[in-house]
């Protein structure tokens, strides 16, 4: 199933990000939040439940619970379902850039999930895709081919998208079986 993966311990730049980012999002601090979103924001995948158990080992799966439903309610981290049954959650599109703390970074972070997915096939890592790389035009295209095949005006209102294959390491990797 899972690829055994070693997350390191979060550097602390990554939790002053998170405070920063709870702070801009109007979200009382809390160390489990914290710990929680940091965890998140040093990876450029998503993470299930149970891998963020096993790296949190300390915490205790209701405070692990909680803090995600926070994080996810407050548009810090977002929780991507999958065909596999198992919830997994990502801050990767949600991070604002902190460069300066004016009120555009704070619009950005209550910005709704709106983006792609990839999924490997073969290890069953899911990736965030940047969202700016299909907004417009995937849409207008969406919308034409909606248009032909319905010959009616449906109006698309957001777009869950899902690529799947293999990811670069599954590429290269050598047939196990
Ligand atoms: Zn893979
Ligand atoms: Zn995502």
């Amino acid at each position: 199933m899972f690829q055994q993966t070693n997350i390191a311990v979060s550097p602390s730049n990554f939790s002053e990000q998170a405070a920063e980012l709870l702070r801009l999002a109007d979200v009382r601090t809390t160390p489990a939040r914290v710990t929680v979103l940091a965890t998140l924001l040093m990876q450029p995948r998503a993470l299930s439940h149970l891998e963020l158990h096993e790296t949190l080992a300390y915490l205790d799966r209701v405070t692990l619970y909680r803090a995600l439903d926070c994080l996810t309610e407050a548009g810090l981290a977002h929780k991507i379902s999958s065909d596999d049954r198992s919830f997994r959650y990502s801050a990767s599109a949600n991070t604002p850039l902190i460069k300066d703390s004016s009120e555009a970074s704070s619009q950005h972070v209550s910005t709704p999930h709106q983006h792609g997915h990839f999924k490997c096939n073969r290890c069953a890592r899911v990736f965030c895709l940047e969202q700016n790389l299909y907004s417009s035009a995937l849409q207008q295209q969406l919308q034409a081919s909606m248009q032909l095949t319905t010959h009616r005006d449906f109006k698309i209102q957001e777009i869950d998208l899902t690529i799947k294959g293999w990811c670069a390491d599954c590429v290269t990797a050598p047939n196990e079986n």
